[in-house]
């Protein structure tokens, strides 16, 4: 009779361990019930899950430690009232949020938003990204994203200074060297984060590193805010090689006109390629013969000094400019959308790619809609998803952290040499888990596992917390 118990007990073990699969649509299916009003957190998840399923089930103890789930919810959510007063003595009142997604490699890491589009879907959305590329970096650096829906177009610099202090003075508490190290996004560059640190000394009475992208006078790192658009060119040329391509007299087509934008079109005219668009959130200018060198400098200044619309340059210089228009219509060999997420949706892929676009990187995060992935991935074009191709930015931000921690700095030669590497050995990491049947190199997938694999470890070997 025991003997019969036994075996009964092993066959049911065995047959338990082989049904324990993740089935990741049955998980969606499950996050969409549960967080309905979400779509771009889950839209982030569901890119996910479909590219990790095969192989998150060679691994029965990830299910059985429920791991996805916990992968997938962030460890918590920080929201709050931000009220500040405007120049006219008004009190305004916006949202504040931090979302520490995961800290299983390292402290929370990610950027702060400020954009009157902000919610809480849109920020898991990218903390939860933020995670896998944080971990294809190399670094050591846990997953995490902030902000807020105040936008700083149209407010004074006393405005934007006081917003700032109004949403340290909750955040701080939250935050720290070795707790969460925030950094810019939309909306918040240098000014931003210099007033953000200023506050968050003041109420921690500490002088660390507890924010990136700070100025190069305290703390801050050279080459940091080139190194998101200087890191997209660097993956794109590890793309390009592979297929024996040169850069040089390629047509560029680029969204945005912000950090990432800029630094972008700079690296690509240093390597003799022709920028032809850039856009914001009103409209998309054309350049068919390729901005100068001049030009580009002229937007950098209209867009952090003068702080105007990317119509100034059409007017200035009497090219075409389309109200409300996006890039992808033009006729390019290689595309870099680099404003926001959804930028790009399926019927622009097929403009792209019957106009003869061979490559996308993306700067943004999650700039392509799933249709538009779909449309690139078929088409087997150089694909590269933003957590691996726009990745440079929190690489440098890691190696800010790191400077900090030494109380030392490295020459801009030392960090520009560490970012091509990391940029290197991430497409390696792509290649080795995206290749597929026929020799395509899948990048989303690629990216997607290489950068669960590392977290998932991780998670598993701290237990279940
Ligand atoms: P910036 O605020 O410097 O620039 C954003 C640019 O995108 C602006 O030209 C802005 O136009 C445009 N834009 C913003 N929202 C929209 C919209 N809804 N429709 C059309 N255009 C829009 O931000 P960054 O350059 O820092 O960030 C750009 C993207 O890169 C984001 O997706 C960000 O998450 C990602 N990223 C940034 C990193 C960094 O280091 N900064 C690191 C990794 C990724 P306007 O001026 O009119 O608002």
């Amino acid at each position: 009779m025991i003997l019969f118990f036994k075996i009964f007990d092993y066959i049911c073990s065995v047959e338990y361990k082989s049904i324990i699969k993740m089935k990741a649509k049955e998980v969606i299916d499950d996050l969409r019930r549960r967080f309905p009003n979400e779509p771009e957190y889950l839209q982030a998840v569901e890119e996910v899950l479909m590219s990790i399923e095969d192989v998150y089930n060679e691994h029965p103890e990830f299910e059985r430690y429920n791991l996805i789930e916990r992968l997938c919810m962030p460890d918590r959510i920080f929201s709050f009232r931000v009220s500040w007063v405007d120049d006219k003595g008004r009190v305004q009142n916006n949202m504040g949020y931090r979302i520490q997604h995961n800290n299983a490699i390292g402290p929370y890491k990610g950027g702060i938003r400020f954009h009157s589009s902000v919610n809480q879907s849109i920020l898991k959305f990218l903390a939860f990204e933020q995670t896998f590329k944080n971990s294809l970096t190399t670094l050591p650096m846990g997953g995490g994203k902030g902000g807020s829906d105040f936008s700083p177009k149209g407010k004074s610099d006393m405005e934007v200074m006081r917003f700032c202090q109004a949403f340290v003075a909750e955040l701080w508490r939250h935050i720290g060297p070795d707790t969460d190290v925030p950094a810019g996004d939309i909306g918040v560059g240098g000014r931003e984060v210099g007033y953000m640190y200023g506050m968050y000394k003041k109420m921690a009475r500490e002088f660390t590193g507890t924010f990136t992208g700070k100025g190069l006078e305290f703390g801050g790192s050279l080459v940091r805010p080139e190194a998101t658009g200087y890191g997209n060119v660097y993956f794109l040329l590890n793309m390009l090689a592979t297929r024996g391509i040169d850069i040089k007299g390629k047509k560029v087509a680029i969204s945005g006109s912000g950090n990432v934008a800029t630094y972008t079109a700079k690296k690509l005219l240093s390597l003799g390629a022709k920028v032809i668009t850039m856009s914001d959130s009103n409209g998309t200018i054309y350049v068919p013969e390729g901005l100068t060198e001049e030009q580009l400098d002229f937007i950098f200044e209209l867009k952090n000094i003068y702080r105007g619309r990317i119509r100034e340059f059409a007017e200035k210089y009497g090219c075409e400019y389309v109200e409300g228009g996006r890039p992808w219509g033009y006729p390019c060999d290689i595309a870099m959308p680099s404003a926001t997420q959804n930028e790009l949706d399926g019927d622009d892929a097929r403009t792209l790619l019957a106009n003869g676009c061979f490559a996308v990187s993306e700067g943004a995060n999650m700039p392509s809609t799933p249709d538009a992935v779909h449309e690139f991935v078929n088409a087997r074009i150089l694909y590269a998803p933003g957590k691996a191709a726009n990745a440079g930015g929190v690489s440098v931000s890691g190696l800010e952290m790191a400077q900090n921690s030494q109380k030392l700095s490295w020459t801009a030669e030392e960090v520009d040499a560490k970012l091509q590497r990391i940029m290197a050995d991430i497409h390696t990491q792509c290649q080795k888990y995206g290749k597929e049947a026929d020799g395509y190199t899948n990048y989303v997938k690629g990216a997607n596992i290489a950068g669960f694999m590392k977290v998932a470890k991780a998670m598993m070997a701290q237990g279940i917390l």
